[in-house]
């Protein structure tokens, strides 16, 4: 008898791309092409009034499309050169076309003169289009229609925020690659359906890089090369701790990861044991561990992380994936949710943190997409009627739990008297209305997030009840690197020194006017900053309710003067290599290397 020898492995099938390791784990499973499907729109006429504005939504969506295709161009550019020439062809006539096509002036006009919403301008302006190349009967126009779609594609999902495709009606265990997730697609992953995803854009600090670790799911992001080179229903293995996807693996590599999978997930139960213990240093200092939340959904694994209440609620899940503004009774219909299941654990719920990489479009379009923008605190201020609401859901969450009220942004002492002045007219309001709210006005506090309020701290440390130090941000304004873009994700270093130094400076102007001080930035969770931060001054840390185990664990094994003293040999450096040299020999020598994402 012929004994048919094994096939042998066919290397050249298995396709190895590194990215951004944003979300540790490890998902395999069958890939999902999460790509751009045709949306359905509504057509509604507009009132005179709201053309203008509507004109505006759709400058912005346009805006958005330019940067997500310049960001794809770049992207592009890292590709081998024959990939990368075509793709560049096609982004190039994109971008062509957003800058000022019969497309763009076509819809515009629509909605002026039709006065039709701006979706609904999209759709009609394509089948005209369509219709006039159709006449024409040319093989070459027919090509650029479907570009012409695609790029009126792109405008209909940002004009309507929606996500490419309904996620839960994916085959359970599905691995999702995009060429790029929105924070607010991501909020809709239900993990217990998709088990992890990899992108093409995206910086590790941005919001969607945050949603993932806030789900506790394995992602990947930054990956250049990953759509053309994946097809959908093969096996794909997505390793968020080292930053790797493995699209069509061998049966060696997939068992392989399969021991790596039940290795985090072994690691990650013996550290929930820490749950109940105490974050407290070898030297006796008792540190406070709270969640950063994103998402409603998160408040069971807070509760069973063992962090000490949330030290930062994103308001901005109350915003997303919906066509219009959520009124006060609906976020506080959410919000008491939230503070009733935390059982009188404080809430840190920060105002609407809108522009930049998320939610741009909230507040009808009026939010910027530039991180230098209207936005955050700017935007709540230029629209009372959002800010108002959104206080007076807040002031009435008081009623049911302790709650502290956050303001991200802030840059000036006068932003937070303006916003003191609204608490006070809200308050009048809602008391005439016989609403209930707590005894005491809420605690209100600053995000140290912008390096102009980090040096001007002392002031508004007179000013403000607390701060939350953001280092995700005040890393990106004070290196001007944008926390979102994979390009420049390898210069993002919340360890240069100037970074520090802000930091230190905030901490101890807070310490001085003896107010709270936390720090709720991305390096908050990572086991390896902890020594440094804590011999910096910092004794509040808030981070993903999945870090809290990791950074306990941390606390446990430190010697908080030996760390105070490995703080101020770091603040004399100049040298952000040295600076972390300098911190992870100092926690290999406390921890024998176990310090560290
Ligand atoms: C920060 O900037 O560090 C922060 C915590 O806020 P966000 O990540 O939501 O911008
Ligand atoms: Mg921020």
């Amino acid at each position: 008898m012929k004994i048919k020898a094994p096939a042998p492995e066919v290397a050249a099938d298995e396709l190895v791309l590194e990215g951004l390791a944003v979300g540790p784990g490890i998902a395999i499973g069958p890939l999902h092409l999460h790509e751009s499907g045709a949306v359905n729109v509504p057509e509604y006429r507009l009132p005179p009034n709201r053309v203008e504005p509507e004109r505006q939504r759709f400058a912005t969506a346009v805006e958005v499309a330019l940067t997500q295709v310049g960001r794809l161009q770049a992207k592009a550019r890292t590709l081998p050169p024959a990939a990368s020439e075509e793709l560049g062809y096609l982004l190039e006539a994109y971008h062509q076309m957003l800058k000022g096509s019969r497309l763009v002036r076509g819809v515009d006009k629509r909605i002026a003169e039709r006065r039709i919403n701006a979706e609904a301008a999209v759709q009609q302006e394509i089948q005209d289009i369509a219709r006039s190349f159709e006449a024409m009967d040319d093989a070459y126009l027919a090509a650029r229609l479907t570009d012409i779609r695609e790029v009126g594609q792109r405008l209909v999902r940002n004009l309507t925020q929606t996500p490419y495709r309904p996620f839960s009606v994916l085959p359970k265990g599905s691995v999702l690659i995009a060429e790029e997730m929105s924070p607010a697609d991501t909020a809709l992953l239900d993990p217990r359906i998709v088990a992890g995803f990899a992108t093409v854009l995206g910086g590790a600090e941005s919001h969607t890089a945050i949603m993932a670790r806030s789900l506790n799911l394995p992602a990947v992001i930054g990956v250049a090369g990953l759509i053309q080179g994946v097809t959908p229903g093969a096996v794909v293995i997505v390793d968020g701790s080292a930053g790797r996807v493995v699209v069509n693996p061998t049966e060696s590599t997939l068992a392989d990861y399969r021991l790596k999978r039940a290795d985090f997930l072994r690691g990650r139960r013996a550290l929930s044991r820490l749950r109940r213990l105490p974050a407290v240093t070898l030297d006796g200092a008792r540190i406070t561990l709270q969640a950063n939340v994103e998402l409603p959904q998160e408040v069971g694994p807070v509760l069973q992380s063992g962090a000490e209440g949330i030290g930062l609620l994103r308001s901005e899940f109350m915003f997303m994936n919906r066509p219009a503004l959520p009124d006060e009774d609906e976020q506080f219909a959410m919000l008491r949710g939230l503070v009733e299941r935390m059982d009188g654990q404080v809430v840190t719920i920060r105002t609407l943190d809108a522009g930049g990489d998320k939610l741009p479009e909230a507040g009808g379009g009026v939010g910027s997409t530039s991180p230098l923008g209207l936005r955050a605190i700017r935007l709540s201020l230029s629209r009372p009627d959002l800010l108002d609401n959104q206080l007076g859901a807040i002031l009435r969450a008081g009623a049911l739990g302790p709650v502290r009220i956050l303001l991200p942004m802030v840059t000036t002492c006068e932003e937070l008297r303006e916003v003191r002045e609204a608490m006070g007219r809200v308050t009048r309001r809602l008391k005439r209305r016989g609403a209930e709210i707590g005894a005491e006005p809420p605690p209100l506090g600053v995000m140290i997030e912008v390096p102009g309020a980090a040096l001007a701290a002392d002031a508004l440390a007179w000013h403000a009840d607390f701060f939350a130090i953001g280092t995700n941000d005040l890393t990106q304004y004070t290196l001007a690197i944008d926390r979102a873009d994979e390009a420049v994700a390898h210069l993002y270093n919340p360890l240069h020194p100037a970074v520090l130094r802000l930091i230190q400076f905030a901490t101890e102007a807070a310490l001085r006017a003896r107010i709270p001080v936390s720090l709720c930035g991305e390096m908050a969770g990572d086991p390896r900053f902890t020594a440094l931060l804590l011999g910096l001054g910092i004794r509040d840390l808030s981070m993903s309710a999945t870090n809290v185990p990791r950074v306990k664990q941390r606390i446990r094994s430190l010697d908080l003067v030996a760390a105070t003293r490995r703080a101020r040999v770091i603040m004399d450096q100049s040298d952000s290599a040295r600076i972390a040299q300098l911190l992870d020999d100092f926690n290999a020598d406390e921890t024998g290397g176990r310090a560290g994402r």
